[in-house]
């Protein structure tokens, strides 16, 4: 803009300057040309003057014309009526043609005075004539030449180059000073505050516009930046991981789940977070415009990863990667099938041997004395089997039913004075002794489940227990809890089994445990019950002096 302006001025400048200088030198060239007539046509006037008193007094004139055209610098001519030059102080009339044709004789002739400016091209010269009739008919011309305009620029070619050059430093001076002046002011503008400028009165209509537009600006970069607040604050606080590659397979978003998940960085390229194979291929997938799932293994989590391309008219220009921890899912998947292996074992090992002393008594086999052990026996698997079957319906449906609503107030205290009644015989098998303490609690529960969890604790801290061994049941309030203790003084767990002792099946001695009549579900149903009960369990135990386990309620 500086440099147009700066163009502008310096022509308008040049020009004006030119045009000033042009018309005063014509101004000046007709008024010398003015003059100069004026002179001429004095002039003409006094020697016609002095023609007509020589005449009158019939004096030879030509001595006259003689002296008064050798002073003269103007060109003095006589010519008679019939165009013949009687008299020239320039030069010889015996060479001069006849004069009659002239524009300015013709005038004088006719009006009493002609006059004629003619022009020498090669020369650069012009001529005035001026041609005054005398009372005798003859014309007395006087011509003065000076330079035409063509001939002063010839002759004054050298000036006329240095004015031009010094028209053009000052057109150049003029155009420096007033860009500076007409920039300033703009240069000077608060563009961040529009409104507060005092400038250029043509300027304000486009400073409102900015203003306008800073406030429309402004406005939307706020709600652009509350959308991506937003967005950041849903995607960061998201546990799934999101990744968006771009079509070369480089970071451009992620969140912060994936960034802890794969350890991936802003700008990273996808070979450089994860080296796992599924991974490589799920991304490789996805780049090439097909939508891919995975499932990788990172820190002893298990993630499912489903890559889609985003395109448009076909063309590939992010991937987005979604992971979610399917941890827990697997690991549920992984117990499904152990249940399954173990239920389908756990039912067909009395079945098997059922089905064996069945064979051997049916097929007449067995000795007869045998007989009744073997029914003994096939009794014993059958409840076995019975008992196994009883524990799995107990844990579906703990597993399956919405129990919660089913809760009531449950007399906990009540609850395992009948327990110990309920196994007062067994105890009494056993040679152990049983005994409770505690106040009276209540807890919101479901029933058969509690009655179910505090029988198996029982159960257990009996049957492994010792000959003349105790179990003691307390329980105890304190601030909002309501802890429940069975503590045995049996054979004790080994501390390596003690985290898996809650696991389905599991057993610490399977031949032991078999002897007493276990399912090996008896504290797995006891975990899902605490679970079901919002309750805690905490477990301790020392081999051979017996086992202790809490339950710890929040009462209400
Ligand atoms: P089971 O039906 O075999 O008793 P549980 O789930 O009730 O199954 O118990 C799992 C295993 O934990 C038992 O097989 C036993 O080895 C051990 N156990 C449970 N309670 C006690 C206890 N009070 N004293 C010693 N060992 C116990």
């Amino acid at each position: 803009m500086k440099r147009r302006i700066f163009t502008s001025i310096f022509f308008a400048s040049l020009l004006t300057l030119i045009l000033t200088f042009a018309f005063v030198s014509a101004i000046l060239y007709n008024n010398a040309a003015t003059s100069i007539k004026r002179e001429v046509r004095n002039e003409s006037i006094y020697i016609s003057e002095a023609i007509k008193s020589y005449n009158e007094n019939t004096i030879d004139i030509s001595s006259y014309l003689n002296s008064a055209g050798a002073k003269s610098l103007n060109r003095i001519t006589l010519i008679s009526s019939d165009g013949t030059v009687t008299y020239d102080n320039f030069a010889q009339i015996q060479t001069m043609d006849n004069h009659s044709a002239r524009p300015e004789f013709i005038d004088a002739m006719k009006t009493g005075q002609g006059e004629i400016t003619r022009f020498s091209d090669t020369l650069g010269e012009s001529t005035y004539y001026y041609a005054l009739k005398l009372d005798n008919n003859d014309v007395l011309r006087i011509a003065s030449t000076t330079k035409s305009i063509l001939g002063i620029v010839t002759e004054s070619i050298v000036w006329f180059i240095l004015i031009f050059i010094f028209i053009i430093l000052i057109s150049l001076l003029i155009a420096r000073l007033l860009t500076k002046a007409v920039v300033k002011p703009i240069n000077k503008l608060d563009l961040d505050n529009p409104l507060s400028n005092d400038t250029y009165e043509e300027l304000s209509p486009l400073l409102l516009r900015m203003e306008k537009q800073k406030k429309e600006i402004k406005t939307r970069m706020d709600e652009l930046t509350k959308t991506r607040d937003d967005f950041n604050f849903i995607t960061d606080n998201m546990s799934e991981g999101l990744v968006i590659f771009s079509e070369k397979g480089y970071v451009l978003a992620s969140n912060k789940s994936a960034n802890k998940i794969l350890g991936i960085s802003q700008k990273q390229y996808y070979l450089e977070s994860c080296r796992d194979s599924s991974y490589i291929e799920l991304i490789e997938s996805s780049l090439n415009g097909k939508p891919h799932t995975a499932k990788i293994n990172r820190s002893g989590y298990t993630y499912q990863l489903f890559a889609s391309p985003v395109k448009e008219e076909s063309k590939n220009f992010a991937t987005v990667l979604f992971i979610t921890d399917i941890t827990e899912k697997d690991q549920a998947e992984q117990r499904r099938k152990e249940f399954s292996a173990n239920v389908s074992h756990e039912l067909k090992t009395p079945l098997t041997s059922i089905l064996g002393y069945a064979e051997l008594i049916s097929k007449e086999i067995a000795k007869k004395e045998d007989i009744p052990r073997f029914g003994e026996l096939i009794h014993r698997e059958a409840a076995r089997l019975l008992q196994v079957i009883e524990d799995i319906i107990k844990l579906s449906k703990l597993d399956e039913a919405d129990l919660i609503k089913e809760f009531e107030d449950v007399r906990l205290d009540e609850l395992c004075l009948t327990v110990i009644n309920d196994l007062k015989q067994k105890a009494l098998g056993y040679k152990v002794k049983c005994s409770f303490e505690g106040q009276k609690t209540i807890i919101k529960g479901y029933f058969p489940i509690l009655y179910e969890m505090i029988y198996n604790l029982c159960d257990n801290a009996i049957v492994y227990n010792k000959a003349e061994g105790s179990v003691i049941l307390t329980l105890e309030k304190n601030d909002n809890k309501a802890v429940l203790t069975v503590a045995d003084t049996g054979i004790g767990i080994p501390q390596e089994h003690l985290p898996r002792v809650f696991e389905r099946f599991y057993r610490v001695d399977k031949s032991h445990s078999k002897d007493t009549g276990g399912t090996g579900l008896g504290l797995s149903i006891v975990k899902h019950a605490a679970s079901l009960h919002d309750a805690k369990i905490d477990i301790s135990s020392k081999i051979n002096k017996g086992t202790k386990i809490s339950i710890s309620f929040n009462i209400n």
